[in-house]
């Protein structure tokens, strides 16, 4: 009790703004749920980065109604909305910079604005921008007031004057299709529909609301829309953002925050400016509009098309009772309601015979295939509509992998015909790939110990782990290229291609967002038990979840795992930076150690570690130096504190705990001393040529743990002593020793 009163002294000591911070940052990581009331799940290290960011630009067309555009001086529409919606979420600030395309462009290449709205992926521009996933797409269509022109594909354009926009990313494929002579390019969208109102031009492609919205704003009677431009390659125009690489992180911040954005708010942004047609219609099948060659090659096949089906691959597709089911089937029903069609399975016993079936034109398409070249000798394949994440599976007490080529020299298994069993073939010629008939049989392959790692899909690996009850198998490491899975057509019906393309692309971001969800909350069938199923799961997701960390550049998958499970994501316990414990890690551990030594009987010591001045290290050398150092300081600690009994963990920002248990008193200190003398004299070795000073101040709180104590008071003590410390003039060390003292001002001040 006399103890007891001592510690409460003692916590009556910590002045209350300290404890409301200490508390505020255990609520922030810990069990306790904050009371944020945002889905958005940024990490701290995500939140530090956004704080320091200060304004950023954002280029908007100021010519891209009704995407982007001005009016009254101020940028409106459907992008600027989305960005605003971003900003609300993350509390980023954004500064509107408006333009045309051609100005904002170079100014996102030089640093002039940071971010750029309505971009189209290209390969070209990765050099200058990462991008976020689309927020929109848009089909680019043919608008002519021409009554004769019959538009079939774009050799029907070439005697045409065609006009177009100027650096669009269709420009260079269309220039050598149509000879250079017919085509006209405009810099900007409202001169261009004025050429077709004057009969400068003939033809304009372009985007279809964009170009709605210019017809009826300058009134051009008798428009129409005579097809749409459909390019080998090309989707509709995929609008993102772009961000300057230097502000990488930034395009995975919005990226998590576009998945943030509720379907229910894309709606009524896309209600706002596209109009109520384009409502989602899921159930209500809004009809795709057929052109007569379409309706006429529908009809001569009584609207059915065969497909050819994996019957193996759930949950993404499968054949149960001759039926087809999985999410390939999903999107098919959707199709066939849209597009008033019907499809037909061809059975075939496995994905090879599928495959066979396809190449005899026994079947006309793949409802769910990913893009190969071989498979592109005989298949067209539409955009694609599903990305599911590429995983590498291995025995439970295999290590994690970064990369393929660590497989090398043990048998690598993948299923036969798969895309990636000729990509990887292609691309990791090193690799031992070894095929196998299904997913079953590569899974028990490698359970047997035949394989050391199978390659396949986060979906499907989930699916059979669970269903087969795999519990000594996990995600094991991440192929850095996703299955983008499309539908893939026999290609000598290339009407066939086009149909199925306006199908794809008559999905709307609300039902792609539901098709994604599907995969990921997988509802088990009865017999199957649920905590064994989750445990799988969870492995594999935690799994995948470390090596996302491990490998900073693989941000998207990390945004889908994020959505698959935040929860799960908390599990994972190595911080992404200084690669020590995290907090989760800490919050785990740290009770675990102490209730150790109350065990055994011996000291427990709790050290934090607080990088000092480090404002001024961001300020004068830029936060990626500062990065630098945290790496640099996680070395030295780990160095010095090697010992089996040491635990390490970065507890936030630029903030370290070190726990262990101890003999000697004035062991633990010495080494303390020397680990913050090494640091003073090492400074940081970033690339810098002469380093950055870096200091530590270190709280320690040490004792013998009773039945009395909680860790958590030895935390506070170690913070008290913190502060102390800093207060004392930095670079130290200062020591309260736990269930003795009562106060600050009795903390021991040994020489720093
Ligand atoms: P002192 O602790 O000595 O009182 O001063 P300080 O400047 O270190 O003060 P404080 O602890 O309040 O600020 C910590 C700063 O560390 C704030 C933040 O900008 C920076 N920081 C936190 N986490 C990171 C990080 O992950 N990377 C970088 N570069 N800086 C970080
Ligand atoms: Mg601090
Ligand atoms: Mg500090």
């Amino acid at each position: 009790m006399n103890l007891f009163n001592q510690i409460q002294a003692g916590l009556n000591a910590v002045p209350e703004e300290k404890l409301q911070h200490l508390l505020q940052r255990w609520q922030e990581f810990g069990g306790l749920t904050g009371s944020t009331g945002t889905e958005l799940a940024l990490s701290s290290q995500q939140r530090q980065y956004l704080a320091s960011l200060g304004p950023v630009r954002i280029g908007f067309m100021d010519d891209y109604a009704p995407f982007s555009f001005t009016d009254g001086g101020r940028v409106r529409g459907l992008s600027v909305d989305i960005m605003n919606r971003l900003v609300d979420l993350t509390g980023l600030q954004a500064i509107p910079v408006s333009g045309q395309w051609d100005e904002l462009i170079p100014m996102l290449k030089n640093g002039d604005i940071d971010v750029m709205a309505n971009m189209s992926h290209r390969p070209e521009r990765e050099s200058f921008a990462h991008f976020t996933s689309p927020y929109h797409i848009i089909p680019n269509v043919i608008f002519t007031r021409d009554e004769s022109l019959n538009y079939q594909n774009l050799e029907d354009l070439k005697h045409y004057r065609v006009g177009l926009g100027a650096g669009i990313y269709y420009e260079e494929t269309l220039r050598q299709l149509l000879s250079n002579g017919t085509l006209l390019s405009f810099h900007s969208q409202q001169p261009m529909f004025q050429a077709l109102a004057s009969g400068d031009v003939d033809v304009v492609i372009g985007a279809l609301h964009s170009g709605n919205y210019w017809i009826r704003q300058l009134g051009i009677s008798g428009t129409r829309i005579a097809g749409e431009l459909q390019l080998p390659g090309f989707s509709g125009e995929d609008l993102r953002f772009g961000v300057r690489p230097a502000l990488a992180p930034l395009a995975d911040i919005l990226n998590q925050a576009l998945t943030s954005i509720t379907p229910t708010e894309q709606q009524v942004i896309e209600t706002r400016w596209l109009g109520a047609s384009n409502q989602p219609s899921l159930n209500t099948a809004e009809l795709v509009h057929w052109t007569d060659t379409e309706s006429l090659w529908l009809e001569q096949r009584n609207r059915e098309i065969r497909i050819c089906a994996d019957p193996d691959w759930m949950p993404l597709e499968g054949v149960r009772d001759g039926k087809h089911t999985g999410l390939a089937a999903d999107v098919l029903e959707l199709f066939s309601q849209r597009g008033n069609l019907r499809f037909r399975l061809v059975p075939t016993s496995n994905w090879q015979e599928a495959i066979a079936a396809a190449k005899d034109r026994r079947c006309d398409m793949f409802p769910m295939a990913m893009r190969t070249p071989e498979r592109s000798v005989y298949l067209d394949f539409t955009s694609p509509y599903l990305e599911v994440p590429n995983v590498v599976i291995g025995r439970i007490e295999a290590p994690f992998i970064q990369r393929l080529n660590e497989l090398e020299g043990g048998r690598v298994g993948i299923v036969e015909g798969y895309a990636f069993a000729e990509l990887l073939r292609k691309r990791n010629p090193s690799l031992q790939l070894v095929t196998v008939e299904s997913e079953q049989e590569g899974l028990r392959k490698l359970q047997n110990r035949e394989l050391i790692g199978y390659v396949t899909t986060l979906a499907t690996a989930s699916y059979y782990m669970q269903s087969m009850g795999l519990a000594d198998l996990k995600v094991i490491g991440r192929v850095p290229a996703d299955w983008s899975l499309a539908i893939g057509t026999r290609n000598d019906e290339p009407t066939l291609h086009g149909i199925m393309q306006k199908l794809v692309l008559s999905l709307t971001p609300a039902e792609r967002t539901q098709l994604e969800s599907t995969w990921r909350n997988l509802r088990i069938e009865e017999r199957v038990d649920y905590t064994r199923f989750w445990q799988i799961l969870s492995l594999g997701l935690l799994a995948t979840a470390l090596l996302v960390y491990w490998n900073r550049k693989l941000g998207r998958l990390n945004r889908e795992l994020a959505e698959a499970n935040t929860a799960l994501s908390r599990l994972s316990v190595t911080d992404n930076l200084t690669g020590l414990g995290n907090r989760t890690y800490f919050d785990r551990e740290f009770s675990n150690s102490f209730q150790w030594c109350l065990r055994h009987q011996t000291g427990f010591a709790v050290a934090m570690v607080d990088a000092d001045h480090f404002k001024k290290i961001n300020d004068n050398w830029g936060h990626e130096a500062g990065d630098r150092c945290l790496e640099s300081l996680a070395n030295t600690m780990r160095e010095h504190f090697r010992r089996d009994t040491d635990r390490l963990a970065r507890f936030g920002g630029e903030e370290f705990v070190i726990f262990a248990s101890y003999q000697d008193a004035d062991d633990i200190k010495a080494r303390l001393n020397r680990f913050r003398e090494e640091v003073a004299t090492r400074r940081c070795d970033t690339c810098k040529d002469k380093g950055i000073d870096l200091t530590v101040s270190i709280g320690l709180a040490l004792g013998f743990p009773t039945p009395e104590h909680t860790s958590a008071e030895y935390l506070r003590l170690a913070d008290q002593a913190l502060y102390t410390a800093k207060r004392n003039g930095r670079n130290r060390l200062e020591v309260i020793p736990a269930g003795q003292t009562s106060g600050p001002d009795e903390a021991e001040h040994p020489k720093a």
